[in-house]
């Protein structure tokens, strides 16, 4: 199909914001910088930018938004900046800093580096250990039911990375990066790459980034065949942001895919995602309740 000039301004957007939103953390003033609120605003301004673009260059009909779907992603983006982004810094971050200090740890050289290679670090740090935690998901059962969830998703949009179930939420959150002492506005630029890569990889944006793009970062494309149907094509592309990590580790495959979801491709119900991982626990318990009530009428 021919492209259109719509088509080639959209498959710069990516690297466009990537650039915008690193030179935000780089250039900012002092006072925005040091605010808590700041990524509290950067990281729901970046999904409601691309969730808008989706309305202006959609990728399939099929995964256009409706008002289910809105409330949904609305639910979990809302859930992962709250209680999951609690969780994350009681129970992990807090707990690594005070080991770190007991223990001595210190990395200011990091603080050295040139601030742009600090950034790219926490990209990787964070990076590599969500690669590992989500093939760890995709090959050992206990983990695969907090997933298996996100892939229950029918269709991909802006808000689409946040859901899943809470468990799994919470552990592709974790990261060594409260170990190190880097620059806080280079961890802060790390993690708003992330949140751009991650967004564009599952929006409904017909948006196909060029290679030099695309041979480092996840795009739809990757992302959306790791959502597949396809048992094989789901055990592939792992890495939610640099995509160059399965092509070392050897579990890239090329492709793309307009049908997603899990089994027989019904939506969950954010219920149906909570419980998901204690559904066996939860028939057999029926079972056992229906059996004592059986044996009860039979007496
Ligand atoms: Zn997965
Ligand atoms: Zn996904």
């Amino acid at each position: 199909m021919q492209s259109t000039v719509k088509d080639r301004i959209f498959d710069h957007i990516p690297p466009a914001m990537l650039v915008a939103v690193t030179c935000f953390w780089a250039l900012a003033p002092e006072a925005v910088l040091e605010s808590p609120w700041t990524l509290a605003v950067v990281s729901p301004l970046i999904i409601i930018t691309v969730q808008l673009l989706e309305f202006v260059h959609e990728r399939h009909q099929g995964w256009r938004l409706n008002r289910q779907e809105f409330f949904t992603d609305l639910f979990y983006v809302t859930l992962n900046a709250t209680v999951i982004g609690w969780c994350v810094q009681v129970f992990a971050d807090e707990p690594l800093t005070a080991l770190k200090a007991s223990l001595g740890l210190k990395s200011e050289w990091l603080q050295q580096m040139p601030w742009l290679f600090q950034a790219a670090l926490v990209l990787f740090l964070i990076e590599f250990g969500q690669y590992w935690m989500h093939r760890l998901m995709h090959n050992w059962t206990p983990f695969w039911l907090t997933h298996a969830p996100h892939h229950h998703i029918t269709q991909l949009n802006a808000g689409k990375g946040a859901v899943g179930n809470p468990i799994e939420l919470f552990l592709i959150s974790l990261s060594v990066v409260a170990l190190l002492d880097f620059e806080p506005t280079a961890v802060l630029a790390g993690y708003s790459a992330i949140t751009v890569i991650t967004v564009f990889a599952h929006a409904n944006v017909r948006s196909n980034p060029p290679i030099w793009y695309s041979f480092f970062f996840t795009t739809i494309r990757h992302h959306s065949l790791h959502h597949s149907t396809d048992y094989e094509s789901t055990r592939c592309n792992y890495a939610n942001s640099l995509i160059i990590i399965d092509r070392v580790l050897g579990t890239y495959r090329e492709g793309e895919a307009a049908v997603v979801g899990q089994d027989d491709l019904r939506r969950l119900s954010i219920r149906e995602q909570f419980l998901f991982p204690f559904k066996s626990i939860i028939d057999a318990y029926r079972a056992r309740r229906s059996g004592e009530t059986d044996a009860t009428a039979t007496v």
